[in-house]
């Protein structure tokens, strides 16, 4: 058993604007004016974008520009962080579906792959295979619920230990070593990880929409939720709230629960 560091996410990607795009619609329909907010990231710039795009709520109500007012509009909200805060008031999230963000998630075990899958809408996923990577040097993250014993400790370990060893005799059983067919490599090593534990580490990356973000934030950061997956997508929340402030300021972290919760659930 090799043991590794508690699961870690790194932040790898967002949703950015095309700032010549937006500026070269906004010419188009008469509403130059309107700019994103340099202070604000470029997701939720696109999120307000995409609301006052529906309601033609750049500027207030203007005869002379039909193609970017709208008569029932006569005040608009100003700043994003008034525009965000009322779309998840309204419950509109849809067009928080236009905004990505895409973690790594490393050190983690199959126990949280599988979990974490199981969140379809708005999600894309990408995994660690185990037909090719073999297994006789098994990354293993011990929990804390089980460091604090030093006896289930211990077993976990001879229980990997004889796991890794299984791995290296199928291998020696199959003369792996000797074979040179790359198709009947990753057939014996897939099959090898039949006998591979549950709570190997593993790397996951994952994208996902704003919206589907808040709802498995506020899922899986439950107390209710499982130790490692917690941690995990705890990790996930403090990135969000540090970096798109707007689109969490209804999110709170309750901190004798460990757990983040939501002014505006399931926006
Ligand atoms: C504490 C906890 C315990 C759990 N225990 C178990 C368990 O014992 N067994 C088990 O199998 N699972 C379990 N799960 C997983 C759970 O049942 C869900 O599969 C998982 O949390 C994904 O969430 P979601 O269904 O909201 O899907 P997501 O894909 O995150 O979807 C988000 C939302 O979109 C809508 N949506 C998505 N897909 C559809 C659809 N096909 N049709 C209609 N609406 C849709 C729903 O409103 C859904 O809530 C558990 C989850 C938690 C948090």
């Amino acid at each position: 058993m090799r043991p590794i560091q508690e699961p870690k996410v790194y932040l790898v990607a967002k949703t950015m604007l095309e700032p010549d795009g937006l500026s070269a619609y906004l010419e188009d329909i008469g509403s130059p004016e309107w700019r994103p907010d340099p202070t604000v990231s470029d997701s939720e710039n696109l999120v307000e974008a995409a609301g006052r795009m529906c309601y033609r709520s750049w500027q207030p109500y203007d005869p002379q520009k039909p193609e970017a007012t709208n008569p029932n509009v006569t005040t608009v909200r100003q700043g994003n962080d008034a525009y965000i805060g009322n779309v998840l008031k309204s419950g509109h999230g849809s067009v928080l579906e236009h905004a990505c963000l895409t973690f790594i998630c490393r050190n983690v075990s199959r126990v949280f792959t599988h979990e974490l899958v199981r969140h379809r809408a708005g999600m894309a996923y990408s995994q660690e295979s185990l037909r090719y990577v073999r297994l006789d040097d098994i990354p293993f993250w011990v929990p804390d619920s089980a460091k604090s014993n030093d006896q289930a400790e211990k077993k976990i370990k001879e229980v990997v230990d004889f796991l890794e060893n299984t791995q290296k005799e199928l291998s020696n059983i199959f003369g792996m070593a000797d074979i040179q067919d790359f198709t009947t490599k990753k057939q014996l090593t897939s099959m090898f990880r039949r006998l591979a534990p549950i709570g190997l580490g593993t790397t996951i990356m994952v994208t996902g929409n704003l919206r589907s973000w808040r709802h498995i934030i506020e899922m899986r950061t439950s107390p209710h939720a499982e130790e490692e997956i917690r941690i995990v997508v705890g990790q996930i929340a403090e990135i969000c709230k540090t970096r798109f402030p707007n689109f969490f300021q209804d999110m709170q972290l309750d901190e004798d629960a460990g757990s983040w919760t939501f002014g505006h659930s399931k926006v």
